[in-house]
């Protein structure tokens, strides 16, 4: 019944995360307007959906979303 939805997306708390992990994540971003890395995102939001976590923020120095793909180790 929810083939038509290949890819299903569910919010995340990033608050929810270590106050260091935070600020790497914030920190370590890669702008595509920009393009340039480490300028910093504010207003996180964190997702996830099957296959993949990762953050959008905007970009601190031209505003634009900027995201985060999350490569989380599981070993
Ligand atoms: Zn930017």
């Amino acid at each position: 019944m929810t083939e038509l939805l290949e890819e299903q997306v569910v919010p995340r708390d990033f608050y929810a995360r270590s106050a260091e992990e935070q600020e790497d994540f914030l920190a370590q971003t890669w702008c595509n307007h920009c393009q340039e890395i480490d300028l910093g995102m504010v207003n996180p939001k964190e997702f996830e959906s099957k296959d993949r976590i990762w953050i959008e923020g905007e970009c601190v120095k031209c505003g634009n979303t900027t995201v985060t793909e999350i490569v989380e180790d599981d070993e």
